[in-house]
């Protein structure tokens, strides 16, 4: 029977509440699935700096290293608010993601039926459900380009650049159409060709790796074109690839498509295909301890976990298929609607765990 080692970080906040259920969910998943989970614990964020000094200590990063993968809840909250941008729990956010290499960030945005009200498209816009998934590059381009400060005509100013190799490209272009072969075998590449020369070689490069998967459609739109289409015909969209700052911006916009932040998770891939899973929100600090947080985002990111990482993906559609069946009937306090049932988040992974 095939074992995996998972580490799990549960951080601060909702963190530890919605990483249980999770848990809770994957465990049945396991057993109805036939294969075992062992768990570690490790620290990260807020936790780690009061038990260690530091957000981000030697022992994570080698646990999660030698993991097959790792599970993240949330970090920080205002009791770590005032400390130095390095030691702040943020940190060992942006340690960790980096620390594992994981350069391909996938972020779904997908509305459930039933949940088709919170978003603030309109329902014709939509269409019956949506399901996307943006694919970003995560460790390259602006983001970590040359910087810096100067005098220009005595004026001051400052630059960033924007700079990407063919590798990088390659890398995560085959890292979409992988995903898009998985999926509708649709990819939509992003960029700014008709500007940026960083752009031009990015698209030059996702061509020549689109020989290597002849049955994927790809089609390329200028990223304004793109923030204008995701809100008028997001239908049109299976996979999304893009640079790391424009999938920054991009991802943002899909995920709000569907409304509830309590919904959506996301993974971040390295070369190995080992990964961090983690839903996209915070550590709420505003309700934690309460027993009100929605698990759903936390227990979709284990089902990712599933299809990405641990090559289980009959028992990732089946989580996703018992979570749709439960948003039939129950909602957490985040979600809730008239006419469904408020539920916990302990009894909504119950909920999840029975249906499956
Ligand atoms: P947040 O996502 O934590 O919360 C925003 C709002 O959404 C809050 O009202 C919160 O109650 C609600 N919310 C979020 N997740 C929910 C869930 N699962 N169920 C029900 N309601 C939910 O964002 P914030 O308030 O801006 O940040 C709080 C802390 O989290 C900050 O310290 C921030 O730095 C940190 N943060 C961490 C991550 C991460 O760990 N990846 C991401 C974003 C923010």
């Amino acid at each position: 029977m095939k074992n995996y080692k998972l580490v799990l970080l549960k951080g601060d906040g909702i963190g530890p509440e919605i990483v249980d259920e999770a848990v809770k969910v994957l465990d049945k998943a396991a057993e109805k699935f036939d294969f075992t989970v062992e768990y570690d614990e490790a620290l990260l964020g807020g936790c780690a700096i009061d038990a260690t000094g530091v957000p981000l200590p030697d022992e994570t990063v080698a646990k999660c290293k030698a993991a097959d993968s790792v599970l993240l809840g949330a970090v920080g909250g205002p009791k770590w608010d005032t400390l130095p941008g390095n030691l702040r729990p943020e940190a060992g956010l942006l340690g960790i993601r980096g620390a594992l290499g994981l350069f391909a960030n996938l972020r779904p945005a997908v509305i459930f039926e039933p949940l088709k009200s919170a978003s603030p498209l309109r329902d014709d816009i939509i269409g019956k459900a949506l399901d996307i998934l943006v694919v970003r590059e995560l460790t390259g381009g602006i983001y970590f380009g040359e910087r810096g400060r100067k005098e220009v005509n005595g004026a001051p100013a400052a630059y960033d650049t924007e700079m990407y190799t063919v590798p990088e490209i390659e890398r995560i272009a085959r890292v979409a159409f992988e995903m898009a072969m998985n999926r509708n075998k649709k990819l939509t590449n992003v960029d700014k060709a008709n500007v940026l020369e960083s752009s031009r070689l990015w698209r030059e490069t996702v061509i020549k790796v689109a020989a290597e998967y002849p049955e994927v459609e790809l089609n390329h739109l200028y990223v304004d074109n793109c923030a204008m289409q995701l809100v008028r015909n997001p239908g049109q969209f299976d996979v999304i690839v893009t640079s790391n700052i424009f999938g920054d911006i991009l991802s943002d916009e899909a995920s709000m498509i569907s409304g509830s932040i309590g919904m959506l998770a996301s993974a971040s891939l390295n070369e190995n295909k080992a990964g961090l899973y983690e839903p996209i929100h915070g550590s709420a600090p505003d309700i934690a301890g309460q027993g009100i947080a929605n698990p759903l985002a936390t227990i979709l990111s284990v089902a990712m976990m599933l299809k990405h990482s641990l090559d289980q993906p009959q028992a990732a559609d089946a989580i996703e298929n018992a979570v749709a069946k439960a948003l039939e009937t129950y909602r957490t306090p985040d979600i809730y609607t008239e006419g469904t049932k408020k539920v916990s988040c302990k009894e909504m992974g119950d909920i999840v765990c029975s249906l499956l």
